[in-house]
């Protein structure tokens, strides 16, 4: 089988050849994104069933069918809850894009160190926060009370939403059948800062 045959666009299908197909649990748990080959391997083998095709037929050894574009295991899996994944990107959505020594709400932010790496501060959540270019350069190497400068809150560890996995896999991309299994999804929040 060879999906490179599929480079037509229609209906959710990509022209650059990346065809994502949403994994469901066993009991309709939205838990991935993989892509199309992986996908036809869990159908073919047994271990899942298609529950949304692509407007698109395939052709393998023993039948014809149309690709998948949702498919649901045929066993349910435990997985262990994500954990966020510590990026810039991310400490800035978990502070609201807010620096969080005065507060200004900003798209212009920087990662600063809470104990200065100079000191010994570690490269963690528990570290990190957001701040504005001024209060970043006030701070440099210094610590909070030696800044004279107050934290909002204490930095934290993010939970990870309820459909992280897939928003991470997806960018903003989603296909309009999968929104019955995936209510409420919102794609991830893009800023003008990368990663
Ligand atoms: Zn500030």
């Amino acid at each position: 089988m060879d999906d490179g045959n599929l480079a037509q666009h229609s209906n959710g299908f990509h022209r650059n050849g990346y065809h994502p197909v949403l994994v469901l649990n066993h009991d309709y748990e939205p838990l991935n994104v993989c892509n199309l080959r992986r996908a036809i391997v869990l159908v073919l083998s047994g271990k899942a069933e298609v529950l949304e095709a692509y407007d698109r037929a395939m052709t393998s050894v023993r039948e014809r069918f149309d690709a998948p574009s949702v498919i649901r295991l045929a066993y349910f899996i435990r997985r262990p809850r994500p954990k966020v994944k510590l990026t810039r990107r991310e400490v800035f959505m978990r502070d609201d894009y807010t620096c969080q020594y005065c507060g200004a709400k900003t798209s212009d932010l920087t990662i600063d160190h809470v104990i200065p790496r100079s000191r010994g501060g570690r490269h963690s959540w528990d570290n990190l926060v957001s701040a504005c270019r001024a209060c970043n350069h006030r701070k440099g190497g210094r610590t909070v009370a030696e800044a004279r400068l107050t934290l909002r809150r204490p930095p934290f560890e993010p939970r990870p939403g309820r459909y992280y996995t897939i928003q991470r896999a997806l960018n903003s991309h989603v296909n309009t059948e999968w929104l019955k299994f995936i209510p409420d999804y919102e794609p991830l929040h893009r800023s003008s800062n990368r990663d």
